[in-house]
């Protein structure tokens, strides 16, 4: 049992809680006034987040302070370089001279880049932007990256890319009470993050509708005035169907759109094939929650909030895209209690990623491919911009190539439990397996320290100090309220001890104090402009909103910080926010015969990421907690699985073993699991590590999976033994003749998949006798062992005279779509035609030769 000391001191300490991004006031006090002890905790009534409130996790985090787990003590493999052999207790000394020894032998044998560092979301921004250093100045790698990928990199990509910077929320989190309309996108706050509820909860008493867009009939949802549940992966065709019904409905904000931003014609023109009777049979949101979500949208103030369950796909960032560009032609970003924002995750998820942790980033969100930005830094860094490496790959190519021909040999590892928390953790863990050395940096011996050759124990959030921002880009102050157990230093002093080891350590200190006074000047000039922003305003402003920048150097007075960006304008080269056009693209994988169901994954309200921390915590609600997986009534009674039995979950890449919680809370294709353990129950065993090709966020939010039942509710064993898993390699489709038995299998079911041939099309008429292709868009080939129908066409025809679409079959004409002049149609398909796997579709234009203008064309097909 360890000690925890307090300080000599009666006062409390106002600090924030260690988890989520919400980073509840609270202020620690010693129980008995100047006596060693443990710490009591209240929250702050008066800081603005959380105002008084805290949720559970909050209310029990003094508890792992002196946790009879906590690592006290480096620790080492008894044989050195074998990692099957126990670990035991090292020196400080030891420790860290073998990890020097490893990482000087991976670059002498491969490069400096064969050593790698990959950091988290929870460290301070001193601790941020001194792994980013470290391993640019200490280690000369380019191989850096942190676990914030797995997080809000797609609505940051999207961000960037549309307004030219990327903060969570441009605006304080007491607006969101201001707002008459906030339409919340697989974000549930009601679980991650209860205390901002009151924000929420302010508006609807004062009648502001709130929609939620959840496959999930969360405890937000259930709250909200509206709840759309779309299948999982078809966000972004909800978003373009809300936008195509602005348009047609006239309900764009044109002036807006035409002082405030660029690249609306080709996002108007994408959208015009978003019908919406199509939207929904892509998302199943009925048209009328669509015309009810846009009538709201169109208050006086309206606000768009997406999370992770619109963002962690492998097209995350165009579907962050796709309701940026809704909130613009909305005219929402910049206006009062309005706009559109992201909520981020973990404690600091947004200072986390603004100070050099990623691959090509240098502090104040510089760009390590840029000379300028290069070289401002080097100047700070005191080291010649040629010493910087390049730009380095994203996390889970970094984790991917581990132990492999030019990938790191060497990784050292801050605040992540990648086992439990990275997708396709069996992968993972394979690769980890390989390297030279793995170094890891923790509390707890977590799932992945386990697979460290060292371990080295550092400081917990009451022991340290530093700096985090939270959620709305407000700079808040960690404070220590005790020391940290004797023998336990903190990654700051870690860093510095393996510079000085390495030769660098007169480019590092271990003190935070100045450590942040020379990320300010780092950051001076960058997006993410810290240099105006000091310990001591921070205190007396209840934190600082950067950007901030210093102000006083010429006798100016102080930069009052940044609450709301966009009022007057963009920090794009012309000041304009940008449109992308982005359409509709399933998901990396979808159901098919042998795991016919959509995966989805989330968080619980007592549990916090990878749960290293929470899952330790004495208090019942979160030491005794079991993962559930949560399943439609519908679904569990075709399955033959009761409440409580034990749930086995295949895909391609793992199983995992559940308790089955059978609940009309979720949509009937669909089911969900926690992500917070390993073993046994480790959902992202389960998860695809396909990438989104623009943030690199892996798609954890839909993947194919199988479900059955593996035993009854008193079978205890099956949760922590190690399930079978027998993987298809490829996706499979029932051939046509086994498609016409009908199925034994009461757990395969067929699924249904929609294809569609559609777009915008300027054309050239060939003659009406002449069916003239228009375009390799219009043509497909139909799998073999699938058979398709056609569903309906749409067509709209912007010329003076008369045109016709052909529906072909290997080069016969099918059927044909007359569209008159300056006309559109739309032509149910009533009596639908089996088109057999293997045969040629394509649609083409008779009309009048010579005859030019423009085609908006839509073929619905459903195959299976
Ligand atoms: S976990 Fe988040 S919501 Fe809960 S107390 Fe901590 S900061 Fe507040």
């Amino acid at each position: 049992m360890v000690v925890v000391s307090a300080p000599p001191t009666s006062g409390a300490t106002r600090t924030h809680c260690p988890y989520c991004s919400l980073q509840c006031g609270i202020e620690l006090r010693p129980t008995v006034p100047g006596l060693p002890g443990p710490l009591a905790l209240e929250p702050q009534a008066d800081f603005p987040t959380n105002l008084g409130g805290l949720c559970s996790k909050g209310w029990t985090a003094t508890s792992l302070l002196d946790h009879p787990q906590r690592l006290l003590h480096p620790l080492v493999r008894t044989v050195r370089g074998d990692r099957s052999s126990p670990f035991r207790e090292a020196t400080w000394d030891e420790a860290l001279g073998r990890v020097v020894d490893g990482i000087t032998a991976a670059q002498a044998a491969y490069g400096r880049d064969a050593v790698g560092c990959f950091g988290g979301g929870g460290l301070t921004n001193e601790k941020a932007y001194a792994f980013g250093k470290f391993a640019r100045v200490a280690l000369r790698t380019s191989m850096i990256d942190y676990n914030g990928r797995f997080c809000m990199s797609s609505a940051a990509t999207a961000a960037n890319r549309t307004f030219g910077i990327d903060r969570g929320l441009p605006f304080p989190l007491s607006d969101v009470a201001r707002a008459r309309t906030v339409v919340l996108v697989g974000s549930n706050p009601a679980a991650t993050m209860p205390p901002a509820m009151q924000h929420l909860d302010a508006g609807r008493a004062d009648g502001a509708t709130h929609v939620v867009v959840d496959p999930r009939r969360t405890a937000t949802a259930a709250g909200s005035t509206l709840h759309l549940a779309p299948r999982p992966g078809t966000d972004l065709a909800l978003a373009n169907g809300l936008l195509h019904l602005a348009v047609r409905q006239g309900r764009v904000d044109e002036a807006y759109v035409a002082a405030r931003t660029r690249g609306f014609a080709a996002v108007r023109a994408g959208v015009a094939s978003s019908w919406p009777d199509r939207v929904e049979r892509i998302t199943g949101v009925p048209v009328a929650q669509l015309q009810q979500t846009l009538d709201a949208l169109t208050a006086e103030s309206a606000m768009i909030l997406t999370a992770r369950g619109a963002e962690q796909h492998s097209q995350g960032t165009d579907t962050a895209q796709a309701w940026i560009n809704l909130a613009l032609a909305l005219g929402l970003p910049g206006k009062p209690w309005s706009g559109y924002g992201t909520v981020t995750g973990q404690g600091n998820g947004q200072g986390g990623r603004e100070h050099g942790q990623k691959a090509d980033q240098l502090p104040g969100y510089r760009k390590l491919a840029d000379p300028a930005d290069r070289a401002h830094v080097a100047g700070v860094w005191g080291i010649d911009p040629d010493e910087l490496p390049g730009v380095g790959v994203s996390a889970f190519e970094m984790l991917d190539r581990m132990g492999a021909e030019g990938g790191v040999r060497a990784l050292v590892l801050m605040a992540s439990n990648l086992v439990v928390s990275a997708p396709d953790v069996n992968r993972v863990r394979a690769r980890i397996e390989a390297l030279d050395l793995f170094v890891v940096s923790d509390i707890f011996l977590s799932e992945t320290a386990e697979l460290a050759d060292v371990v080295l124990p550092t400081a917990q959030w009451a022991e340290e100090e530093g700096t985090m921002t939270n959620l709305e880009g407000r700079v808040i102050r960690r404070r220590q309220a005790l020391p940290p157990p004797t023998g336990v230093h903190d990654d700051l002093w870690v860093m510095k001890e393996l510079a000085e080891r390495l030769g660098r350590g007169r480019y590092f200190s271990a003190d935070p104090g100045e450590v942040f006074a020379e990320l300010r000047r780092a950051s001076a000039g960058g997006l993410a402009d810290y240099s105006g922003i000091t310990p001591a305003r921070i205190d007396a402003e209840q934190g600082v909103f950067w950007p901030c920048p210093d102000t006083t150097t010429d006798g100016g007075a102080p930069h009052p910080g940044t609450p709301r960006l966009f009022a007057e304008t963009f920090p794009t080269p012309d000041g304009r926010a940008v449109f992308r056009r982005v359409e509709h693209a399933e998901a990396a994988e979808t159901p098919d015969a042998d795991y016919p169901y959509v995966l989805t994954t989330g968080r619980l309200m007592a549990q916090y990421q990878s749960g290293t921390q929470t899952r330790r915590v004495p208090a019942p609600s979160q030491s005794s907690a079991q993962p559930e997986v949560q399943l439609h009534p519908d679904l569990a009674r075709r399955l033959e699985i009761g409440s409580r039995d034990i749930v086995l979950l295949s895909t391609r890449r793992g199983a995992a073993t559940f308790r089955a919680q059978v609940s009309d809370d979720i949509r009937a294709d669909t089911v969900f699991v926690p992500f917070h353990w390993g073993g046994a129950s480790a959902a992202n065993a389960l998860t695809n590590p396909a990438l989104d090709p623009h943030s690199k966020m892996p798609a954890f939010k839909a993947c194919a999976v199988a479900v059955s039942r593996l035993g009854a509710p008193d079978e205890d064993e099956l949760l922590t033994r190690p399930p079978v898993h027998t993987a298809l390699s490829a996706p499979t489709r029932p051939t046509l003749n086994q498609r016409l038995q009908p199925s034994r299998r009461k757990d395969l079911p067929m699924l249904a998949q929609n294809r569609f041939l559609q777009g915008v099309f300027a054309f050239e008429g060939a003659g009406m006798d002449k069916p003239a292709p228009l375009s390799p868009e219009l043509s497909h080939l139909v799998p073999e062992g699938v058979v398709s129908q056609a569903l309906y066409f749409r067509g709209g025809n912007s010329s003076d005279e008369l045109v016709s679409l052909v529906l072909m079959r290997d080069g016969v004409a099918m059927r044909y779509f007359p569209i008159g002049a300056k006309a559109d149609v739309h032509v149910p398909l009533r009596v639908v035609e089996d088109i057999d796997g293997g045969s040629l579709i394509e649609l083409r234009l008779l009309a009048p030769e010579g005859l030019t203008g423009t085609l908006v064309v839509d073929l619905g097909l459903v195959e299976h």
